[in-house]
């Protein structure tokens, strides 16, 4: 059945800069959706040899309106099907439709665009509680965020930056120990172990790397003369 229903007509593609391919329903002219074919076929038997298909999922496209009303008249069936374009041949077909709600659950860009607004979400969110802890002094909440290699590059930059702001020496263990592969945080953390320096008087033992007074003639830790 997934060609039998093929209109004829070129489907139209148009590829913008950041999303990749995108397909026009010829029938309704709404976008289509990138889809994820279940690892099991469930239509013919034969698989749709790719893990992903464009489908029209507007319930008012005419194509989807008119199928129930067609599969009931010629094969007795109480089902739709949608209209599909399969990204290698680019070719129009139908796919089979239980319900209107049937198939839904794959639609691929739907869940990224979610998952997208979630993780923005979640980044205001720590951004908020760098700015709370910085205005209460705490140091540890910023440090947890600059640890954490999951957070946002800029939220945990600036939660390297803060920590040099608040000149606090307490801070300073976190800042030599963070492991990042990201140059512009490594030298922020260096802007930020200088500046904390700066406002203690003090610096990195050449020998020990111990935080010792700029004045101190003999190290306190390692005890070597410097
Ligand atoms: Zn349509
Ligand atoms: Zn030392």
């Amino acid at each position: 059945m997934s060609n039998s229903n093929s209109s004829g007509t070129a489907p139209s593609k148009k590829n913008k800069g950041t999303g990749g391919d995108q397909y026009i329903c010829p029938h309704c002219s709404k976008k289509m959706n990138k889809w994820q074919v279940p690892p099991f076929n469930f239509s013919d038997g034969l698989g749709w040899c790719t893990d992903h298909l464009y489908i029209c999922f507007n319930d008012q496209c005419v194509f989807f309106k008119n199928s129930w009303g067609h599969m009931d008249a010629n094969y007795g069936q109480s089902m739709g099907y949608r209209a599909m374009i399969h990204p290698d041949s680019k070719e129009n077909m139908a796919i089979p439709a239980g319900s209107v709600d049937a198939m839904k659950g794959n639609i691929l860009d739907e869940i990224q665009e979610a998952k997208d607004r979630e993780s923005i979400e979640k980044r205001n969110k720590a951004m908020a509680r760098l700015t709370d802890a910085f205005i209460a002094k705490e140091i540890e909440p910023i440090i947890d965020i600059l640890l954490a290699g999951d957070e946002w590059l800029s939220v945990r930059l600036k939660a390297a930056q803060m920590l040099g702001d608040m000149k606090d020496l307490r801070a300073m263990d976190a800042l030599l120990n963070v492991e990042s592969e990201h140059e512009t945080i490594k030298e922020q953390i260096r802007k930020s172990i200088k500046k904390i320096h700066a406002a203690n008087y003090t610096k990195e033992c050449p020998y020990c790397a111990e935080v010792i007074k700029q004045r101190a003639k003999i190290c306190k830790h390692c005890n070597k003369e410097l």
